[in-house]
């Protein structure tokens, strides 16, 4: 043994480090044994010292100092003195693949490259294979979420979303009320929902309280058929979109000035204050509440619309029952008064979803609004992975994503 191999100090648990091989600028190799003498049989659980033989493994580490780090493990096969069969040993701090072999602190710097960079660039940076990181990603996210899934969970947020821009869609199941998401199925159906909520067993669905969807019809038919004891809400983000969608397009239709073609095409004065119809009265400064006024002025369908909007924003910032129905109740008068064509198809939806949106007053309203916090971490994940294609890989990956990171494999 050189005199320096006993400065190299790896901190890891039960490795020995028996010789320093090659100690050079660029690369460092260190040869390890398990401290341990005695093992346990596996076949018949006696005690055994006897080694039958020995093999030589390549191990990636983490670098050291900087360098790049490879472990040779001498590991051994074992032979039961009781009886008689042979057994290679494991160590607690070495993850062993088909090829490659890797420390368990790699494996945790891996997975956390793999939440900030693609696949391919995390393989360029560690120098090791894509089906090796990809696997890792998958078995690491496999235990986390069978690990999520086994704990009780009070509040269920559904949604879907798509690997790529308005393709190949899945359903994602998030904890509410820590938004972690519990599992990410293909399709965006009843079928997907049931899939997942069958496989949680009875007794799992009979801790769920509260589910908030995003108001699809298929989900609704799936929670009604294994959550029918939860209250069922929708998310206020998703109705806050319906809410607006009436007034958005009456300003639309009365922006334009004359026939196609003349110039200007759209009223300026409508058209850029846009965004500033879409607010909430309450978040309106005076200055700009001033600004509104004078576009609505002399405009009477825009400002029922906006009327609309503002009773129907008001459902929402009701804190009772009661006060969200007396807002409801404005609006279907000036609805009544003015019964624009854009707002028609909204109070049908109203009428349908109505109970989703109302149950809001009765539930925590800590619940609300958390699908899109995890959407926004999903649609950075795709970004980095520059679309995704395979639905389980994107599966893998967005489940190590959210929120606190796995910490231990
Ligand atoms: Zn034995």
């Amino acid at each position: 043994m050189e005199p320096d191999a006993m400065r190299v100090r790896l901190h890891l648990r039960r490795v020995r480090v028996v010789g320093v091989l090659v100690d050079l600028m660029e690369r460092l190799v260190v040869e390890i044994a398990d401290v341990r003498r005695v093992v346990r049989c596996p076949h018949c659980g006696f005690n055994t010292t006897r080694v039958h033989d020995r093999r030589r493994l390549v191990i990636r580490d983490l670098p050291t100092g900087g360098r790049p780090t490879t472990l040779e493990w001498v590991r051994r096969r074992f032979s039961c003195a009781e009886c008689s069969e042979r057994h290679w040993e494991d160590h607690p701090e070495i993850i062993l693949g088909r090829r490659t072999h890797v420390t368990r602190r790699l494996a945790r710097q891996l997975v956390r490259d793999v939440n900030i960079m693609s696949i391919r660039e995390v393989t360029r940076r560690h120098d090791l294979p894509w089906h090796f990181i990809m696997g890792l990603t998958r078995s690491w996210s496999e235990r986390v979420a069978a690990d999520r899934r086994r704990r009780r969970r009070r509040v269920l947020l559904v949604d879907e979303t798509s690997l790529r821009r308005g393709h190949r869609y899945v359903t994602v199941v998030i904890n509410g009320d820590i938004g972690e998401t519990l599992a990410i199925v293909p399709h965006r159906n009843s079928r997907a929902l049931n899939t997942f909520l069958v496989a949680q067993g009875h007794r799992w669905l009979k801790g769920v309280r509260v589910v908030v969807s995003d108001g699809s019809v298929p989900y609704r038919s799936s929670i009604q058929q294994h959550l029918g004891h939860a209250t069922h809400l929708l998310d206020r983000f998703r109705v806050a979109r319906w809410f607006a969608a009436g007034m958005i397009e009456v300003r639309r239709r009365i922006q334009r000035i004359g026939p196609h073609g003349s110039r200007p095409a759209f009223d300026p004065q409508v058209f850029r204050s846009r965004y500033l119809q879409l607010t909430r009265f309450d978040q309106l400064p005076a200055d700009r509440i001033e600004a509104l006024g004078k576009v609505l002025a002399g405009r009477p369908e825009l400002e029922a619309a906006w009327r609309m909007l503002q009773h129907l924003y008001g459902i929402h910032l009701a804190t009772d029952s009661d006060q969200a129905n007396q807002a409801l109740g404005t609006f279907l008068e000036v609805y009544a008064d003015h019964p624009l064509i854009e707002f028609e198809k909204l109070t049908g939806t109203l009428l349908e979803w109505g109970d989703e949106i109302f149950a809001s007053h009765d539930t925590d309203r800590a619940t609300n609004g958390r699908i899109e916090g995890t959407n926004n971490k999903l649609g950075v994940l795709k970004r980095i992975a520059y679309g995704f294609t395979n639905a389980s890989n994107f599966a893998h990956r967005a489940l190590l994503l959210t929120p606190g990171m796995a910490t231990s494999p």
